[in-house]
């Protein structure tokens, strides 16, 4: 008989996450790193004054230059939040879109209005759909709940990439810990070497253009080219709902429905792959993240989660099976092939964990982003 889940008496995780644990007051790990994120980034008047200060750094360092900084943008609402609140605070970002081939026209469009409102230039770097399509079906293969990464390894990538081409030393990113909350490390693992193992165990395309993140191109582009990756949202109170009311009035913004639904393979991914294969329902990090924010009650949150996941559309599903190439057979097998981790497969994380000492104090020393440090080192 299988046990219910004990669910941390804070927030909505419950003990179908791995690596959860609860300290006396039945709170879990989870929450504790929320907190230590709240001690960095407190809502106070220090912090705004720091962010004042933040926002000249990046404007000094782009004097002479056409652009400060860069914001990746996808159409959705963080990132055009992200790129709005540039615009507001004066500075002169680059955006920099990676297009997978999956894009939604609501996306498409939602980009096109914000660069055109605002008069920003824009760089689109688009993936060679062969490639990408094998990486996609590799780890679609590979049976781990990992299936996104070729996009979000290619993004970290291609960011970077454009930054040092143009001599540009701040990245702003739309993530924020107070909204999207902290992804266990099993529900979701990057690392540019697990990217290729899992690809030369069931690619068959060779890879030449995919913008990869390496161990050398980390190392080379924070301290030989001191890039610096800034979470700007984290820096105020930063709410989705207000977000998307501001940005649908400023720049004509659509809601494109659920979370992250600008790309039609984030849709299958999130409403179909991950609850009906990996029993995972990613509203329990954003859910969550709001409750541990203020945001919303834990009551409201739990009634919240009982209602049914994000509906998935058999036309998502169709399309998905046909644009990847494959047979209804192949997907099936897919569907049903027994659930792994990073951890079957060869990844950077052994080196990580060997190397802990050095990476706190490239944490310490701000080498190292904070979310990174708590989620695979700390
Ligand atoms: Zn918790």
């Amino acid at each position: 008989m299988l046990e219910t889940p004990v669910i941390c008496s804070r927030c909505l995780y419950d003990t179908t996450i791995s690596g959860i644990r609860f300290d006396e007051n039945g709170v879990c790990n989870f929450c504790a790193i929320h907190d230590e994120m709240e001690k960095l980034y407190p809502l106070n008047e220090q912090r705004k004054a720091q962010l004042d200060g933040l926002i000249d750094k990046i404007k000094r360092g782009g004097q002479g230059k056409p652009y400060d900084c860069i914001v990746g943008v996808s159409g959705g609402r963080d990132s055009t939040y992200t790129l709005y609140t540039a615009v507001k605070r004066g500075l002169r970002p680059l955006a920099v879109h990676f297009d997978n081939g999956w894009n939604s026209e609501i996306a498409v469009s939602n980009i096109k209005n914000a660069i055109k409102k605002y008069n920003i230039d824009l760089v689109t770097v688009v993936a060679d759909w062969e490639e990408f399509k094998d990486l996609q079906l590799s780890f679609l293969k590979a049976s781990v709940s990992d299936a996104e990464i070729p996009t979000d390894v290619a993004i970290h990538a291609v960011l970077h990439d454009v930054a040092a081409r143009e001599g540009i030393k701040y990245i702003l990113s739309g993530h924020s810990f107070r909204t999207e909350g902290i992804v266990p490390k099993d529900w979701t693992y990057m690392d540019g070497r697990y990217l290729n193992s899992v690809h030369k165990r069931f690619g068959h395309t060779r890879i030449t253009t995919f913008p990869n993140v390496t161990l050398s191109s980390l190392f080379y582009y924070s301290l030989i080219r001191g890039i610096r990756v800034i979470p700007i949202l984290n820096y105020f109170s930063y709410d989705k709902k207000k977000a998307g009311k501001e940005l649908e009035t400023e720049v004509g913004w659509v809601d494109y429905g659920g979370h992250h639904h600008e790309s039609v393979y984030t849709k299958f991914f999130q409403s179909y792959l991950l609850p009906l294969k990996f029993g995972i329902d990613k509203r329990k990090l954003a859910l969550s993240a709001r409750v541990r924010s203020g945001q919303t009650s834990r009551d409201e949150a739990l009634e919240e989660i009982r209602k049914e996941p994000y509906p998935y559309e058999m036309s998502t599903v169709e399309y998905t099976i046909s644009k990847l190439g494959l047979t209804q057979t192949e997907f099936d097998a897919i569907m049903n092939a027994p659930i792994k981790t990073f951890r079957d497969y060869p990844t950077y994380y052994p080196l990580m964990r060997a190397f802990r000492w050095p990476l706190t104090l490239g944490f310490r020393l701000g080498l190292v982003p904070r979310i990174l440090y708590y989620k695979y080192i700390a």
